[in-house]
C-alpha cells in the first residue's frame, strides 16, 4: 500500500503510514530520543525542572522523571499528574515538585498544604494564604522585573502588561508578609520569556542580582525559569544553551560569594524539552480550489493544535504520499475540519491567511505538522464535539500508545438532561 515518498525517506514514510494505520489520525507522535537529547543539553544546571504544562501526558512525565528531570506544576491537576507519574512530594534538597502560579485556587492550596509542597509565589497574597495554613515554611518568589520579552503579546511574561509574578519593587513587603507567619524567602525565580537574545538575558541576570541582594542570605536557590525558544522555521537560530548557562552561572557565583552561601541554579524549560520531539499526523480529507487559493483540508483542527490560531505560530509541514508519486510543489492553504473560518494552520498573527509550499497531495495522503510537541496536545479541546487526539511515544523503536483517542461517551460524560 505504501510507497517510498519523493524525499527517499522510505523508513519514516512507512512508519508514519503504519502509525496512522494502527492508531488513527489525528495522532501526536513523540520521539523519546529527541527529548533525552534536549535534557542532556542542560546537564550543567544543578536542577532541570520541566514545566509540564507544555506536554503533561503521564508517560512524558515518567520519561522526564526517569531521566533525572524534576517537575513544575501550575495547577491542582498538574500536582496530581506529577504524583501519578511517580514524583515524590517530600521536600528534599531539590524538591521534586514545585507549585508555581499567580493564584491558589482552593483545591491547589489544599493539595500544597496536604503534601507540604514548595510554592513559587506569583502574587504577594499567596504568602498570607499559605502562611495561615502552613506557617514556618520557605517560599520562592516569582519576580516580575518590570520588563519582558516574548514572541507575542500573549506569551510575553514580564512588564506591567503581564499578569505574572510579584512586582520587583514589592520584595521587601513580601519578606515582611512572610515574617508574620515565620515564612522565609528561600528562592527567586524569573521566567520572562526570551531565548536567543543574550542582551536581554544579561538584563534579566542583572535584575536577579539586584533582587537577590535585597532578599539576602536566606536564599538557597535561583531559577532561570523557562522561555527558551526552539527553531520552528528552517534557518532559525538555536539557543546557545552553553552561553545561557555561563551567564546564569556567573550570576549564581557572584551572588553566592556576595551572600556567603551556596546557591542552587535551576532552569525550568517547557517548550525546549518537547517541542521538536512531537509531530501531529493528520490525514488529508479534501482538496479544493477556491478562487485563487488551493485548500488542503485535514482531519486535525485547532481543537488539536491551537498555536496557529492563538499566535499565528508557524509549524513545519510535510506531505507523505500514499498511492501516488509527484514532486510538483504547490502553494496551499492548510485548514482543519472545524466549523470556524479561523481553523487554518497556515495563518499569521492577526489571523491573516497565508499559503505553504508543499508537495502535491491527494485525499488519503498524510500531512505531518512538525515541532508540535509543546503546547500542542495539552491545548486540545472538544470543540465541535471532536475527541482529543491519541498520543504515541516512540521509545526503543517501539510505538507506545500513551493516550487512547477519546470516545464519544467520554466527551459527554458528566452532561445531564434535567428531568422535570
Ligand atoms: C510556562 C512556564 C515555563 C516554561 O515556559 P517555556 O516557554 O515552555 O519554556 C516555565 N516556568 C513557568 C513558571 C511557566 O509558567
Amino acid at each position: 500500500m505504501t510507497r517510498p515518498n519523493i524525499l527517499g525517506e522510505r523508513k519514516l514514510d512507512l512508519s508514519s503510514f503504519s502509525l496512522a494505520q494502527e492508531f488513527g489520525t489525528p495522532l501526536y507522535v513523540y520521539d523519546s530520543c529527541i527529548i533525552k537529547e534536549r535534557i542532556r543539553e542542560f546537564a550543567a544546571f544543578d536542577v532541570v525542572r520541566f514545566a509540564q504544562k507544555a506536554c503533561s501526558n503521564l508517560a512524558i512525565l515518567d520519561l522526564m522523571r526517569r531521566t533525572g528531570v524534576l517537575v513544575d506544576a501550575v495547577s491542582a491537576g498538574e500536582i496530581r499528574r506529577a504524583l501519578a507519574a511517580g514524583y515524590l512530594p517530600a521536600r528534599g534538597e531539590h524538591p521534586e515538585i514545585v507549585y508555581t502560579a499567580d493564584i491558589f485556587d482552593r483545591e491547589a492550596l489544599d493539595l500544597v498544604v496536604e503534601h507540604s509542597l514548595p510554592v513559587n509565589c506569583g502574587s504577594p497574597v499567596m504568602i498570607d494564604q499559605l502562611g495561615e495554613r502552613s506557617p514556618g515554611c520557605g517560599v520562592t518568589l516569582r519576580i516580575n522585573p518590570g520588563f519582558g520579552h516574548g514572541h507575542s503579546q500573549k506569551t510575553n511574561t514580564g512588564g506591567a502588561g503581564s499578569k505574572h509574578g510579584i512586582w520587583h519593587t514589592q520584595v521587601a513587603e513580601c519578606i515582611e508578609r512572610g515574617a508574620r507567619y515565620g515564612i522565609t524567602v528561600t528562592g527567586l525565580h524569573m521566567h520572562i520569556g526570551s531565548g536567543t537574545d543574550m542582551e536581554h538575558l544579561s538584563q534579566v541576570c542583572h535584575a536577579m542580582e539586584t533582587t537577590a541582594l535585597e532578599v539576602g542570605p536566606t536564599l538557597r536557590s535561583i531559577s532561570a525559569g523557562g522561555g527558551l525558544s526552539v527553531p520552528y522555521r528552517e534557518g532559525e537560530q538555536r539557543v546557545d544553551v552553553a552561553a545561557y548557562f555561563e551567564m546564569w552561572d556567573a550570576t549564581r557565583q557572584k551572588l553566592a560569594s556576595l551572600l556567603g552561601i551556596p546557591l542552587t541554579l535551576e532552569i525550568e524549560p517547557g517548550r525546549y524539552l518537547v517541542a521538536e520531539a512531537g509531530r501531529l499526523l493528520t490525514e488529508l480529507r479534501a482538496v479544493k480550489q477556491m478562487g485563487e487559493n488551493l485548500y488542503y483540508l485535514v482531519d486535525a483542527g485547532f481543537n488539536n493544535l491551537a498555536r496557529p490560531i492563538l499566535y499565528g505560530a508557524y509549524h513545519p509541514m510535510k506531505i507523505y504520499q500514499r498511492d501516488h508519486q509527484s514532486n510538483k510543489l504547490v502553494d496551499v492553504v492548510v485548514g482543519g475540519p472545524l466549523c470556524e473560518s479561523g481553523d487554518i494552520f497556515t495563518q499569521e498573527e492577526g489571523g491573516f491567511v497565508s499559503t505553504r509550499r508543499l508537495t502535491e497531495a491527494q485525499v488519503g495522503d498524510l500531512l505531518e505538522i512538525g515541532c508540535a510537541g509543546a503546547y500542542g496536545a495539552v491545548m486540545g479541546s472538544n470543540y465541535n464535539t471532536k475527541p482529543l487526539a491519541a498520543e504515541v511515544l516512540v521509545e526503543d523503536s517501539t510505538a507506545h500508545l500513551i493516550r487512547a483517542r477519546q470516545s464519544f461517551e467520554e466527551i459527554i460524560r458528566g452532561e445531564r438532561i434535567p428531568t422535570s
